[in-house]
């Protein structure tokens, strides 16, 4: 199983944040990608991933600590002011886009670390 967010270069490549989508050559990886996943019969979802650098993979909050906006995107590791879990800003991402994908919320048992 692959679970992507549905970031939209083409949306995002006219905003301040071109640099960094063009950078991550995202197009150039998701559609290759779902390609090569049906090829395997590996199950490809893209999830909305609205809030998924926000919220804490571990409690589902959205705390006050987390990191938010434009202000927030040179914030690398935070700590979530509701339960405690320390967070590196993309690991968290994927754990929350990962959820999604199995269709829950909660943390995903057997998953410990990416
Ligand atoms: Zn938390």
């Amino acid at each position: 199983m692959v679970v992507v967010g549905n970031v939209s270069s083409s949306k995002l490549a006219k905003t301040k944040m071109a640099k960094s989508v063009l950078d991550a050559g995202w197009f150039m990886l998701k559609t290759p990608l779902s390609y090569k996943a049906k090829g395997q019969e590996v199950e490809f979802l893209e999830v909305n991933e609205a809030y998924s650098t926000q919220s804490c993979s571990c409690c589902g909050s959205i705390p006050d600590s987390s990191p938010k906006g434009r202000a927030g995107l040179g914030v690398r590791d935070w700590v979530c002011s509701d339960c405690g879990a320390q967070h590196d800003r993309d690991i968290n991402a994927a754990r929350n886009i990962l959820n999604l994908g199995f269709g829950c919320k909660a943390p995903v048992d057997g998953i410990p670390a990416l």
